[in-house]
């Protein structure tokens, strides 16, 4: 059977994989690369904004 990993956040399929014994598909809900760096999963390194006042 064929698992389609959903992202969770945009509804897009990121990742299919193939599961042996079982017919058919299923989705799974994950969340994708793309949405995991935007929520600083996949690195740790925030955008540093800095402010001058002068
Ligand atoms: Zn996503």
């Amino acid at each position: 059977m064929k698992v389609y990993h959903v992202c969770d956040i945009c509804q897009r399929i990121f990742n299919v994989s193939e599961q042996e014994g079982y017919e058919g598909s299923m989705a799974m809900q994950g969340m994708c690369e793309e949405c995991l760096q935007e929520m600083g999963f996949a690195d740790n390194s925030s955008p540093s904004q800095q402010f001058f006042y002068n």
